[in-house]
C-alpha cells in the first residue's frame, strides 16, 4: 500500500517501508514537504503563531491531568513540531543556520515527533476550548501524523486495517458472503424474538430512506450489538437498508493522517448510497468514523452532500422517540447511569444532546461526569490507540483522568456512542476497579424498547 492513496507527482509516492531501497533521506524530505504544502492550513499557520506561553492548555488535556508529566502539556507537544516546521521547511529560516538549520531533521527530532502525534495526542480537540488563543493542538498534530504517515512512519496498527479496507472494502476483511450470511442469521433470531415469522432485513434495497452502516466488528464478532440497531429500526417502522457493497463505518485512515486514504475509505460509502439511491446514510456507534463523514469528507471535497447530513444512529434514535415512534419501558436498568461523550461524536461532532435525551427518557438516574459535554475529557482511547494493539499499556495510564471522573459519578453503567470509547472504558474499569457495566446507547434503547 502506498501510504498516500492519491499520488499527485513522482515525490508524493511512498514505498511500503521506510528504509527500503530507494527511501533515501533525501526522497523523504520531499515527501514530507509534500505532506507540509498539502495540510499546512492558514488556521494551522496561524495557531502556530500564536502561542502566548500561559499554560492554561494543561489541565485540559487527559495525558497532563492523568501523569502530570509537563513533556504532554498540549504547547509542548506542538512545539516539537513548530521546531521542525522552522527549521527544516521554512522557505527562509531553513536555509539560515543560526536557526540550527540542517539538510535532515535528526532521528531524536522525529523520534520525538512520532510521539507528540500519534502516541501523546488523541486529537480530542479539548484543548481548544481552554486556550485562550483558541489553539487545538490536535488539529496541529494532524499536519505532524501527515506528515510521518507521508515516509510511512505510522504505527503498524494503522496500517494492516486500512490495507485490508483498500483490497477488501472494511477494515476486517469480511467478505460480502460472510456478511450477508451473518445478515440473514441475524434477521433469524431477530425474528424469533420478536415473533415475527419470516422476519428479513432488507440488504440492498433500492430507494430507502435511511442507509445504515454497521461496524463490521458488529457483523463479524457482535452480532447482537447489530441486532439492537436493527431492531430499533424495525420498532420505529423505518424504511431502511443495508448494503452489500459497504458496511464499514470504520475509517482508520483519519488516524493515519492522510486524507487522500480517508477519503478513499468514505467515498466506497458514498457509492453505496449512490448506487442504492438511499435519500439519507445513518452510522452505527463509531466516534472518527462520525467525524469523517459528517464533517471531514465534505470538507475535502469543498462541498456540501447533495443528500442530508449523516447521522449517528444516536440522532435517529432521539427522532423516534421524539415523534413516539418508538416507545421505551423506564427504570428497567438499576442506576445510577452516566453518559461519556466520544470526542467525535460530542465536541468534535456537534451531537451533545440526543444522547441525553434518550438516557433520560429511560432512566430517572442519569448523572453527569463533571465536566461534560463539549468540555468532557477525552477517554484516552481515541486517536487511533484503542483501535490498534501497539499502546494499551499507555492509553490505560492516559485514561486515568476518565476513570477518575466516572468514579465520581457513583454511575453502575457507563452509556456511550462509539466502540473505541467502549474498549477503552472497559479496560479502564479493569484497570482501575471502577465495578461498572459499560453499555452503548444503543444497547440500552433496544432492551428497554416497548414491542
Ligand atoms: S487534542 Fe486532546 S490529547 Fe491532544 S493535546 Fe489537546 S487535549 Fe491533549
Ligand atoms: S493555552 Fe494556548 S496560548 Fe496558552 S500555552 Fe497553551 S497553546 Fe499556548
Amino acid at each position: 500500500m502506498q501510504q498516500n492513496s492519491k499520488p499527485v507527482d513522482d515525490s508524493h509516492q511512498t514505498p511500503k517501508t521506510p528504509g527500503s531501497p530507494g527511501f533515501e533521506p533525501a526522497r523523504q524530505m520531499a515527501y514530507m514537504r509534500r505532506a507540509v504544502k498539502d495540510n499546512l492550513s492558514r488556521k494551522i499557520q496561524a495557531m502556530l503563531n500564536s502561542c502566548v506561553n500561559c499554560g492554561m492548555c494543561a489541565q485540559s488535556c487527559h495525558y497532563y491531568c492523568s501523569t502530570g508529566d509537563s513533556d504532554v502539556i498540549p504547547v509542548k507537544k506542538f512545539e516539537k513540531l513548530t521546531r521542525l516546521l522552522r527549521t527544516h521547511f521554512h522557505p527562509l529560516k531553513s536555509r539560515l543556520p543560526f536557526y540550527g538549520s540542517k539538510d535532515q531533521p535528526d532521528e531524536q527530532m522525529m523520534a520525538a515527533l512520532y510521539k507528540a502525534a500519534y502516541e501523546d495526542c488523541t486529537l480530542c480537540g479539548k484543548c481548544a476550548l481552554t486556550c485562550p488563543m483558541g489553539i487545538n493542538t490536535g488539529e496541529i498534530l494532524s499536519l505532524a501524523r501527515a506528515m510521518l504517515c507521508s515516509i510511512g512512519r505510522l504505527p503498524s496498527g494503522l496500517v494492516h486495517p486500512v490495507e485490508t479496507a483498500f483490497e477488501v472494502g472494511n477494515y476486517l476483511g469480511l467478505t460480502t458472503q460472510d456478511f450477508v450470511e451473518n445478515i440473514e442469521w441475524i434477521a433469524e433470531e431477530l425474528g424469533d424474538e420478536i415473533g415475527v415469522e419470516g422476519f428479513t432485513i432488507p440488504i440492498d434495497k433500492q430507494n430507502a430512506e435511511v442507509l445504515y452502516i454497521p461496524h463490521p466488528l458488529e457483523a463479524r464478532d457482535l452480532p447482537f450489538l447489530l441486532m439492537y440497531a436493527l431492531k430499533i429500526l424495525y420498532a420505529a417502522g423505518e424504511d431502511y437498508t443495508v448494503s452489500s457493497y459497504d458496511f464499514d463505518t470504520v475509517n482508520y485512515a483519519y488516524y493515519q493522517g492522510s486524507k487522500d486514504n480517508m477519503m478513499r475509505i468514505a467515498r466506497r460509502m458514498l457509492d453505496a448510497r449512490e448506487k442504492l439511491q438511499a435519500r439519507s446514510i445513518a452510522l452505527a456507534p463509531c466516534g472518527h468514523g462520525y467525524r469523517v463523514m459528517r464533517w471531514e469528507a465534505e470538507k475535502y471535497l469543498g462541498k456540501r452532500f447533495d443528500f442530508p447530513p449523516v447521522q449517528s444512529i444516536v440522532e435517529l434514535i432521539d427522532r423516534y422517540i421524539h415523534q413516539g415512534r418508538i416507545r421505551l419501558e423506564k427504570n428497567k436498568y438499576e442506576g445510577p447511569i452516566t453518559y461519556h461523550d466520544p470526542c467525535n461524536i460530542a465536541r468534535r461532532g456537534g451531537v451533545i444532546e440526543p444522547p441525553r435525551n434518550v438516557l433520560h427518557a429511560l432512566t430517572s438516574d442519569f448523572v453527569e461526569m463533571q465536566p461534560n459535554r463539549a468540555r468532557n475529557f477525552c477517554c484516552g482511547g481515541g486517536g487511533g490507540l484503542a483501535s490498534t494493539g501497539d499502546f494499551g499499556k499507555l492509553r490505560v495510564t492516559a485514561g486515568k483522568k476518565k476513570a477518575e471522573q466516572i468514579r465520581q459519578t457513583g454511575a453502575k453503567i457507563v452509556a456511550t456512542n462509539c466502540f473505541n470509547c467502549m474498549t477503552q472504558i472497559r479496560d479502564l474499569s479493569k484497570a482501575y476497579e471502577l465495578g461498572i457495566e459499560v453499555k452503548s446507547v444503543v444497547e440500552l434503547v433496544s432492551e428497554s424498547l416497548i414491542m
